[in-house]
């Protein structure tokens, strides 16, 4: 896949390639056709590129994809993410369909499909990344599938699939007619002209909102469906493909051109969340003092009144706990000094000896009072984003750091939120579904912001919806801060971090007692 000129590779260390890893050392070469925009990715490329493009190309992909990611976790309607990707895609991956004048069809076309195997290599490493990859990249091809990609293409594309969906006969169709017409949500008269039957398991998202019709394990869906049938089949097909890199990676250690980029590749797949400067944190008004931090508290997410329940019950946390909430402290504005009489006092089984040899170094270390020199240059660490919190460091037992939402079982974290005071059943019943979705985010502080909405439409289907926790917990302060125009949509999207909730959190809850005109300005989200 790489031209010769660029091959770094030690001689001696290729000509002894293992027999089984042959595949990898001389790829049978053979010459891509793009005869369609859209592209199941069933092939790996074989043609010559440079490293060059090989790493450009795939930093390209990844831009989109992170933005993708953002877009989910901002709570963005398909409208909306279309129209926030439209440029991004046109400058970064363009994907022209047949019925357009360009002449780069095909490097176009080359470009999406040889991006997509690398990032494919750089994110088959772990399941995490795996399970990240597969959800990012079902969310391009249905960006594309069902908003750019012209009829002509789609259609097209989708005869190429041959795939063994079974029509339903005219017979079945008049036996099954009135559920077939109940599923499927036409009026009479309105009948889908076609269905087709396939495996239920294919079509999850079908199932789950019951848009088909299920009899003797075969969902029978409507011609309209058809893209999701599409997506649900390119993802599943995806998530076997990198099963199996995942397994081939070892190979990949023979080549010592590739793995340095792909790790610096799976490295950079960060959510836009994950720096967060301490200097928009401040929160104008407010006493942040180590006496102070159990009042403040109460607006403090799920996993720092979780560490801070802890730290108040056992007098101690263990490393990771303390240092995602020393981070966190330092975040909302609480100085070095304090901190250290926080921890000093919350310490208050062990001497002064004790503490002062095993745990002030700690605090002043994350402050960068103390420690190398970046990391005193820099100010010491920024506080843990959502993100960090819930892909580093999984909590063992005895641990308390981590992400409630994410590490805790179902019926832990229901009573983690009983004890917080959230025992409403609605808002239960959805933490319990974005978990299973495993849409943490969502989960802890998705807002929607419903008093922004101008119709009775758009009213109902709020009233439909389930809350997030922070949606719950500040209903009123919501409504009011729309009424009085503080706050804007923009300012209410989802938080992705823990300190953004606390600042939300506080300044809703005391917006009585600030100037609004000034101090409530978010800067930042
Ligand atoms: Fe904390 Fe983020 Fe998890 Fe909420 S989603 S509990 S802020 S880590």
């Amino acid at each position: 896949m790489l031209r010769p000129d660029h091959n770094r590779v030690d001689p001696k260390r290729r000509n002894n390639v293992d027999h089984r890893k042959r595949q990898f050392a001389e790829p049978a070469y053979k010459e891509n056709e793009y005869p369609h925009s859209l592209n199941f990715y069933e092939t790996p490329p074989t043609a010559d590129i440079t490293l060059e493009q090989f790493e450009q190309w795939a930093i390209d992909r990844l831009r989109i994809l992170a933005e993708l990611e953002a877009c989910s976790f901002r709570n963005k309607t398909p409208t909306e993410t279309a129209a926030h990707m439209k440029p991004l895609l046109e400058k970064y991956l363009p994907l022209n369909s047949n019925t357009s004048s360009s002449s780069k069809l095909f490097s176009e076309r080359q470009k999406d499909h040889y991006s997509h195997f690398i990032l494919r290599l750089a994110f088959a490493r772990t399941e995490d990344l795996r399970r990240r990859f597969s959800r990012v990249e079902t969310m391009l091809f249905r960006l594309r599938l069902t908003e750019y990609a012209g009829l002509r293409d789609r259609n097209d594309f989708i005869r190429s699939l041959n795939f063994d969906w079974e029509p339903v006969t005219e017979e079945e169709r008049n036996k099954y007619y009135s559920e077939l017409l109940a599923t499927s949500g036409a009026k009479k008269g309105e009948e889908e002209s076609s269905w087709f039957k396939v495996d239920w398991g294919r079509v999850p998202d079908l199932v789950e909102g019951r848009k088909v019709f299920l009899k003797a394990g075969q969902a029978y869906v409507p011609s309209k469906e058809l893209p999701s049938m599409i997506i649900a089949e390119f993802t599943q097909k995806l998530d076997r493909a990198l099963e199996l890199t995942a397994r081939a990676m070892p190979r990949l250690d023979e080549d010592d051109r590739l793995t340095p980029i792909l790790d610096h590749l799976s490295k950079n797949f960060v959510t836009p969340d994950a720096s967060y400067s301490s200097s928009t944190s401040s929160v104008p008004g407010a006493e942040i003092t180590a006496r102070n931090v159990d009042a403040l508290s109460s607006h403090f997410p799920l996993c720092m009144q979780h560490l801070h329940k802890s730290l108040r019950r056992d007098a101690h946390l263990k490393h990771y706990g303390r240092l995602q909430y020393i981070l966190f402290l330092k975040g909302i504005g609480l100085n070095l000094e304090e901190c250290l009489i926080f921890w000093r006092t919350s310490f208050h089984k062990f001497t002064d000896d004790t503490f002062n040899k095993e745990y002030r170094y700690n605090v002043r270390h994350a402050y960068g009072d103390v420690g190398g020199d970046s990391n005193r240059r820099g100010g010491g660490y920024s506080p843990l984003s959502c993100q960090k919190i819930l892909t580093e460091h999984p909590p063992g037992p005895g641990e308390a750091h981590g992400c409630p939402y994410r590490h805790f079982n179902l019926e832990n974290l229901t009573a983690l939120l009983q004890q917080t005071g959230i025992s409403d059943r609605s808002v239960l019943q959805g933490v319990k579904e974005d978990k299973e979705n495993q849409k943490f985010h969502m989960a802890c502080n998705r807002y929607v912001f419903p008093y922004l909405a101008v119709s009775y439409y758009h009213a109902r289907v709020y009233a439909n919806m389930r809350h997030s926790v922070f949606e719950f917990v500040h209903k009123n302060e919501l409504k009011r801060a729309k009424d009085e125009g503080v706050m804007t949509a923009a300012q209410l999207e989802t938080i992705v971090h823990p300190n953004e909730y606390f600042k939300r959190s506080y300044l809703l809850k005391n917006m009585g007692k600030m100037n609004t005109n000034d101090d409530v300005k978010m800067e930042g989200f």
